[in-house]
């Protein structure tokens, strides 16, 4: 439902350049379409440029989907494979090992590892799948499996996500992606994704996380059948959750993208929807020191131009993504160094490499180092 809140900027310019939070109903009037979505895009500015000054970040990273088969159908996912269907697919130890050597060869930092929830597959496997790749190259950063696939483990294994977490820490998880979010509140998440962890077990497995020192994400999915409310909900959970833990580096607006779905009929967001999101995660927003415009989803164009509404991060070169295009991202599959860096320069901010705990990096070709932490609060 949404609130019969009238729209108008002022109050709210006042507070946000005052440093001031906004409250619930204050967040939800900036949907209005009857909000000049350029001044939005000043006032989120704002605020970026106080969190992270001139910087553009990226980093140097590559995914890793072990599989796409999943026990679970979300009526917005275009990746997952039944068992037996001819697409289906899942990745053996050398395979797994073959793309660490390649994404370290490449010089990056960082593996994203995420995928379906394999019928015939134990939590071992999961397991393995981080100390393998650990073991085998250990600078590179695991950023792996969200709360859907913790939440699973703990199914499959009757263990607590402590016990969990803890486990695949000491085998080499470095931090958390912020997917399986998508919209937390129940009206809409109920509709697109009612088997998979629900909100109070997503905000668990994070709230645990951090408590053992792990830092994760956060993403939302819009663009689909939810409305402002449900979009403004899902900002103020977890505003909340970052004001008890401060764990969360950097939120994520997903853009949805609807070919091969079951919701092929709803148009993708517009870019204009796309910079509005942006712009109003990063105003309500005010503890997450980063928020990122993910390239793959956006297109390109858009990720440059909500560089000035709000983001200041562009996501990495990603080498391997399949989740996005299967859903028909028309994006490349991977953006050179130099391609990134002309992105961010040609958007009018300072390319910064990052690694995915952001610390600057100082690199020789391949090789590099983790040097000191990126001033953001
Ligand atoms: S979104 Fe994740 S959990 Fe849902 S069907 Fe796709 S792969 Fe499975």
């Amino acid at each position: 439902m949404i609130s019969a809140v009238k729209a108008s900027l002022e109050p709210i310019r006042e507070k946000v350049t005052a440093g001031e939070r906004l409250t619930a109903a204050e967040a939800e009037s900036l949907w209005d379409e009857s909000i000049d979505l350029h001044e939005l895009g000043e006032l989120a500015n704002l605020v970026r440029e106080r969190k992270n000054g001139n910087a553009g970040y990226y980093n140097i990273n590559t995914h890793l989907n072990p599989t796409n088969v999943c026990v679970y159908r979300c009526i917005f996912c275009a990746f997952r494979a039944d068992l037996r269907e001819d697409r289906g697919y899942w990745m053996n130890d050398e395979q797994i090992l073959e793309r660490g050597r390649e994404a370290v060869e490449a010089g990056s930092t960082e593996m994203h590892i995420v995928g379906g929830l394999h019928h015939q597959k134990g939590y071992d496997w999961y397991l393995n799948i981080i100390r393998i790749l650990h073991d085998a190259y250990p600078t590179l950063h695991l950023k792996a499996w969200t709360p859907v696939e913790i939440n699973w483990f703990c199914h499959l294994t009757k263990r607590s996500k402590l016990d969990i977490l803890t486990e695949l820490k000491e085998a080499g998880l470095g931090s958390l992606p912020g997917g399986g979010a998508e919209i937390f509140h129940p009206e809409v998440r109920d509709k697109i994704c009612e088997h998979k962890a629900d909100t109070k077990e997503w905000f668990e497995v994070h709230r645990i996380a951090h408590s053992i020192g792990l830092r994760s994400n956060a993403t939302m999915l819009y663009g689909h059948i939810e409305n402002a409310y449900h979009r403004t909900d899902h900002l103020i959970r977890l505003r909340d959750l970052q004001d008890e833990t401060g764990g969360f580096q950097t939120f994520i607006p997903l853009a949805f993208h609807p070919d091969n779905t079951k919701l092929a009929h709803i148009p993708k967001p517009s870019a204009a929807m796309s910079l509005r999101t942006m712009a109003i995660s990063r105003i309500v927003l005010d503890n997450f020191p980063h928020m990122k415009a993910y390239w793959i989803m956006l297109g390109i164009g858009t990720a440059q131009a909500a560089l000035a509404y709000g983001a200041d991060d562009i996501d990495g070169t990603v080498r391997h993504e399949l989740i996005y295009h299967d859903a028909g991202a028309e994006t490349p599959e991977v953006l050179s160094v130099e391609e990134i860096q002309r992105l961010i320069r040609e958007a009018g901010r300072d390319p910064i490499e990052r690694d995915t705990l952001y610390h600057r990096v100082e690199r020789d070709g391949a090789t590099w180092r983790a040097a000191e932490a990126v001033a953001a609060t």
